[in-house]
């Protein structure tokens, strides 16, 4: 009988982080089965009748498989496949994409964190180049953990320079963090936490920072959710 344990219990893991090898169909099976059993043990000591409450008889299972499929997927599965293109035209000033849908939940309470991310890229003239329906798959990806924002700009970030070492990089994050909102000191939802990260020649050329985030006020404006 197989044990998701043997392989994992040798490897801690932070929350955002990705086990060293994406889970198999089975072994994913066997962590949702021991996920539903545990979460009919939290319903148990909140007492919640779920074994006769028709509202909630299915779900432990369901929240278990969600966990495992969908909030923490990006630690159970390989990163997006990026598919590299020579830099033809050796294109070299500043591309802005975005807002890219940004869904998590926060390490801390559990809660969502929902909001837009914005990459800007400055290519270097003889490196790589990639699909820009890439730049939402790497989102997407290390969004799909338990993460804190200051975390997710970085990965999203470092994952995008070593894929294709452009010249410079830039990561920004606007998002509502419902441990906020929902609870706690209950702030509006339109508060949101920003925060933007930059690598390489982004990371020195102010004009170039002012030329991103102008780009940034645009598209958020145009595409506001
Ligand atoms: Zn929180």
């Amino acid at each position: 009988m197989m044990n998701f344990h043997d392989r994992d219990l040798n490897l801690p893991r932070l929350c955002n982080e990705a086990l060293n090898q994406p889970l198999t169909e089975a072994e994913c099976s066997v962590m949702i089965a021991a996920a539903a059993r545990k979460v009919e043990e939290l319903f148990d000591i909140l007492r919640i009748d779920h074994r006769n409450d028709h509202n909630t008889r299915d779900t432990p299972q369901r929240v278990a498989k969600m966990y495992v499929e969908e909030i923490l997927a990006g630690r159970y599965t390989a990163p997006p496949r990026i598919t590299k293109f020579d830099n033809a035209q050796a294109y070299d000033q500043l591309i802005v994409t975005g807002p890219i849908e940004l869904r998590s939940m926060c390490a801390h309470h559990l809660m969502p964190i929902h909001g837009a991310a914005y990459i800007g890229i400055l290519p270097s003239a003889d490196g790589k180049i990639i699909g820009l329906s890439k730049y939402d798959r790497i989102v997407e990806y290390f969004a799909a953990r338990l993460q804190i924002q200051e975390e997710l700009v970085k990965q999203i970030g470092q994952y995008i320079m070593d894929m294709t070492s452009p010249r410079g990089l830039a990561v920004r994050i606007s998002a509502v963090h419902m441990c906020k909102t929902q609870r706690g000191v209950r702030a509006s939802h339109r508060s949101r936490m920003v925060n933007t990260y930059y690598w390489g020649e982004m990371a020195s050329d102010t004009a170039l920072k002012g030329e991103f985030l102008q780009e940034c006020t645009m598209l958020d404006r145009d595409g506001a959710t």
